[in-house]
């Protein structure tokens, strides 16, 4: 039997929260940096795969954001509306998509570091593009914080880390997953590999867990998310399947975030179950339905059940996939008029199941909905409307409805302008939020409320959200703790 091989840092998966770990640990002076990858190369990467991958960040505004974007040319910048979007904004908007069950103190380490971590990105060779945007009077206003995201998208971003980890002379194993950890609840010895070849087992003086949250496990959504959510559609990778995370927890690891709770968003309704194809060019996800601010949305009998227009989508699409799921036949229909079909996002070709008439009676009856009701529901919100309030897009413009329920608290725009359109939607998961406690360190602490030593965290496995998720937020996150658990795991060879 050949003797077992020690590393200095062993890191767990190769999404962008592992290379991030292992290129910070390699960068600080760590000795043998290993990656251990379950996907199969041509898979490699986990979630970020599926994504645009924007990037939600402490900045100060249009000057800062263009050093992200030197070839920016002149004439485009002057249309950019980038107000500064502080420390207090993205705690504010931390604490109040948690509903304030966020840990204080690790929120406030993450923000404090989120613009130094995105420029840790750039300084190591990642290069930006603005995200597309709303355009109004020829000026280009942003969702507060959110400007950003790497060339290429999500699998830019991974090509370009792991040319920069290859640079560096970190190992990547791939099709090694990681089915059992060694140590116990004081300190990590190693990790248990099995690969295509059979098993063995690695030493390793650190180990830094990235290794995502257990989405794509239906039977671990059962377990843990509650009803119905073994249905959901799984917008990310198929590897994220959670043994890891148990793993963790088998030796004492300390669970955080909220275990019954993950982010889910409205997507069309033939989605495949799992791994939703992306826009050309990697543009994001090609099913994603966010232009729900401006229609009304309604179930299977034709009635709303949600405040469509509670805030702009980015604070709440995390959290609209949820309330989908629980409809009668987990579905539902976004009912627009011209008014908000001009409204879609520019630029982006979604994927649509959609239906369209010149009057809300026929269209009921091409999406199986009774036609009384469906003009009824609809004539009651155009009644509800207030005609007082100007509607404005670039911002929460108070246009509400009175007098129904749920109410719509803004861009309450009555569905007038034919012809009319129903798209149908179903829930999407991205990631679940429970996950394992880690400290200012990214160090994972055990039930003993202690540090085990030398196993660290980062990304989806980490347990930090409660709720809802402002958007593009996990990315920054990685950055920062993929960046502490690397320093820090480095210190530890020293
Ligand atoms: C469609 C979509 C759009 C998104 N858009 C954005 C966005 O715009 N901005 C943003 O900030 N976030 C976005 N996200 C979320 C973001 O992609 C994730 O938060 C982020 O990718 C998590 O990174 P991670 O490295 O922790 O996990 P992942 O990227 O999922 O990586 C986990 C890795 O662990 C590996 N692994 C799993 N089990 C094992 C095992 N047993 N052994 C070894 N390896 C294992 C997996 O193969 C994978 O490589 C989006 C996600 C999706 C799916």
């Amino acid at each position: 039997m050949s003797p077992r091989e020690t590393y200095d840092v062993i890191v767990i998966g190769g999404g962008s929260a592992a290379f991030e770990a292992a290129i910070s640990a390699k960068t600080a002076g760590a000795g043998r940096v290993v990656m251990l990858e379950k996907a199969p190369e041509t898979e490699f990467g986990g979630n970020a795969r599926f994504s645009h991958t924007g990037f939600r960040f402490v900045h100060s505004g249009a000057k800062e954001i263009r050093e992200f974007v030197p070839d920016l040319d002149e004439a485009t910048f002057q249309r950019m509306h980038v107000p500064p979007y502080t420390h207090e904004n993205f705690l504010a908007d931390l604490n109040r998509v948690t509903q304030g069950q966020i840990d204080p103190v690790l929120a406030d380490a993450f923000v404090g570091q989120s613009n130094a971590a995105v420029h840790w990105m750039k300084d190591i060779g990642i290069k930006w593009e603005m995200e597309k945007t709303i355009e109004v009077d020829n000026k280009l206003y942003f969702e507060p914080g959110i400007n950003i995201h790497p060339i290429g998208g999500g699998l830019g971003l991974l090509l370009a880390l792991r040319e920069i980890a290859l640079k560096h002379g970190i190992e990547i194993r791939y099709d090694s997953k990681v089915r059992a950890v060694h140590g116990n609840e004081r300190q990590i010895d190693g990790v248990r590999v099995s690969a295509p070849s059979g098993e063995y087992d690695l030493d390793g003086r650190a180990v830094i867990c990235c290794s995502g949250g257990f989405q794509a496990s239906a039977e671990m959504r059962a377990r843990y998310l509650g009803t119905n959510t073994d249905f959901l559609r799984v917008r990310g990778s198929k590897h994220n399947t959670g043994e890891v995370l148990q793993a963790m927890l088998a030796i004492g690891a300390k669970a955080a975030g909220h275990w019954q709770g993950a982010h889910m968003t409205p997507i069309d309704s033939a989605a495949p179950a799992v791994e939703t194809p992306l826009l050309e060019g990697g543009k994001g996800n090609s099913m994603n339905r966010y232009d729900y601010p401006y229609s009304i949305t309604v179930n299977n009998l034709g009635l709303r059940f949600y405040d469509e227009g509670e805030a702009k989508h980015s604070y709440t699409y995390a959290k609209t996939g949820r309330a989908v799921l629980a409809q009668p036949g987990a579905s539902a229909f976004q009912i627009y008029d011209q008014t908000g079909v001009d409204l879609f996002r520019r630029g982006r070709n979604y994927t649509a199941t959609v239906f369209e008439a010149d009057t809300i009676a026929e269209l009921a009856k091409k999406i199986g909905i009774e036609p009384a009701v469906l003009v009824h529901t609809v004539e009651e919100f155009n009644a509800a409307c207030r005609k007082d309030v100007p509607f404005d897009p670039r911002k929460l413009d108070g246009k509400c409805t009175v007098g129904i329920s749920p109410p719509k608290s803004h861009w309450a725009e009555p569905i007038v302008r034919p012809p009319f359109r129903a798209y149908q939607v179903t829930a999407g998961i991205t990631f679940t939020f429970g996950g394992l406690q880690v400290d200012t360190k990214a160090q994972v602490i055990n039930t003993g409320h202690r540090a085990i030593h030398g196993l660290f965290a980062s990304g989806d496995v980490v347990g930090l959200f409660f709720h809802n998720y402002p958007s593009c937020t996990g990315q920054t996150r990685n950055a920062v703790f993929s960046y502490l658990a690397g320093r820090n795991a480095a210190a530890l060879q020293n």
